[in-house]
């Protein structure tokens, strides 16, 4: 049995090693378009910043190690150009040389694209976009030649790519049309603004850029009304899925633009499976939805969720609340589910509780805090969304992030079994308090 996978990142390489495990004789291909499989795009900012030296840190496995040690016939530098789903086939370049393989099972893992609000943008040699290894790179040798720097998108990339280059001493003005980290409400936003500030970036909210030339020297970003010149600019204005090649195909598309997949990952099509940054799965906040989260846990265990169905083991991805956490220096950032504004255009039914909170007993040094908020659905009484800054944020977030997939209630959160010792939380966590809080209003 041969398994094609077009895509070498953490959904193609976990469908690959999953099939390997389950199939020791099948035979499997990986094509892939960069020069490396099995990274993690997740690590450029602080590769950037010099917290990780070398680009092959990002690397959890190499080519090689696939070939030796999984038998998976791994082909870098090589593009899948078209795919006969009719014929089971797939056109690929690789190595220079057009090619047609045949499969038996196919695996779309071509990830997600950076949305580019207009593609000649792209034509400067001072514009960048973060996508592979490679980018890091070039911006990584770009950076040491420039002191002002742009980011245009103040969301996860954005703010992190703010961090590394604030980090290494350039001056950073970061664009942003709605607010910081427009996933977290007003409020919370404000908090990592003013963190970006205290840091000496200047951010400009509200702040759509609608153009961006380079004359030669600088690259001049305008809204209509003002012109800033920088010498270099990333963009980090979101991402989309990649499906061109499944588009093309015939494999049908989902509400967001990504591909249409049941729990099992499977496509449209027979025999034709896709994962991670190109697909859009179950919202497991509010059911019937479908999310899109481009996100490298969801990716890897789509990737498995795939891969074990080819295998033979049937079993089910459930979809995702979408938890995502990041930070700006000491400031932690974290979401999960909705947002209040998302919440207020839903029509949805919910209360809202917002504490600030010590993240360790009051007595126990050193002291540090955070904001929490989380939004409670008044009928069912379960949280559908949370916004955490501050320190030490990570597991409350991971406690209500279980808490609003598998539904508790508020008292269940209460009751939940948080573990206490003063360097780790006060006794009464924030999460306790909060489903308190809500738990004792309604
Ligand atoms: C800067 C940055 C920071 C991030 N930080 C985080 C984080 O902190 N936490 C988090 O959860 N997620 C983070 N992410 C997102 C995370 O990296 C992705 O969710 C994850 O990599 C998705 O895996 P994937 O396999 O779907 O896609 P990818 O890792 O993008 O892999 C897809 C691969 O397909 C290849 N490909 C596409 N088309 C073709 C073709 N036609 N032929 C051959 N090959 C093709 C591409 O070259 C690519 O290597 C970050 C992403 C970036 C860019």
């Amino acid at each position: 049995m041969k398994v094609i996978i077009i895509g070498g990142g953490a959904a193609g390489m976990s469908a690959a090693s999953r099939v390997r495990r389950l199939l020791p004789e099948s035979e499997i291909k990986v094509f892939e378009e960069s020069g490396y499989v099995s990274y993690a795009p997740c690590g450029v900012p602080y590769y950037v910043e010099g917290l990780v030296p070398n680009l092959d840190d990002l690397v959890t496995y190499t080519p090689e190690f696939f070939r030796s040690e999984r038998k998976i016939d791994v082909h870098i530098h090589s593009q899948a150009i078209s795919v006969d789903v009719g014929a089971s086939e797939v056109r690929a370049i690789v190595d220079g040389n057009e090619t047609i393989e045949k499969y038996d099972y196919l695996v779309f893992a071509t990830g997600a694209l950076p949305i580019v609000p207009n593609e000649s943008w792209l034509n400067s040699t001072r514009v960048f976009t973060i996508r592979h290894l490679e980018d890091g790179e070039k911006v990584r040798l770009y950076s040491k030649e420039v002191s002002d720097v742009a980011i245009i998108g103040a969301g996860y990339i954005g703010v992190e790519m703010a961090e590394a280059m604030s980090g290494i001493g350039k001056r950073v003005t970061i664009f942003e049309m709605k607010r910081v980290m427009p996933v977290l409400d007003q409020e919370l936003s404000g908090l990592v603004k003013g963190e970006m500030e205290k840091a000496g970036v200047a951010v400009k909210e509200g702040f759509r850029v609608d153009s961006l030339e380079d004359n030669g020297k600088k690259v001049v970003i305008s809204n209509g009304k003002e012109s800033f010149s920088f010498d270099a600019a990333i963009l980090a204005v979101g991402v989309k899925p990649n499906v061109e090649l499944a588009k093309k195909a015939g494999i049908r598309l989902g509400q967001h633009g990504g591909i249409d997949v049941n729990n099992n990952m499977l496509t449209s099509v027979k025999n034709v499976y896709a994962a991670g940054d190109n697909v859009e799965v179950n919202d497991l906040v509010l059911q019937g939805r479908k999310r899109y989260v481009p996100l490298a846990p969801e990716a890897n265990k789509e990737g498995y969720v795939a891969g074990s169905n080819i295998g033979g083991k049937a079993i089910e991805f459930p979809g995702s609340v979408g938890a995502a956490v990041t930070k700006f220096n000491g400031l932690e950032i974290g979401t999960v589910g909705i947002n209040e504004e998302e919440a207020k255009q839903l029509g949805l039914d919910y209360y809202p509780v917002k504490i600030q909170h010590n993240v360790r007993a009051s007595y126990y040094p050193p002291k540090g805090g955070l904001t929490m908020k989380v939004l409670f659905e008044k009928r069912t009484k379960v949280p559908i969304g949370a916004q955490i800054v501050g320190e030490q944020i990570w597991g409350r977030l991971v406690a209500l992030s279980l808490g609003i997939q598998y539904k508790l209630t508020a008292e269940q959160l209460f009751y939940a079994g948080i573990p206490y010792a003063p360097p780790f939380a006060p006794v009464w966590d924030s999460t306790i308090v909060a489903s308190r809080i809500f738990y004792e209003k309604i």
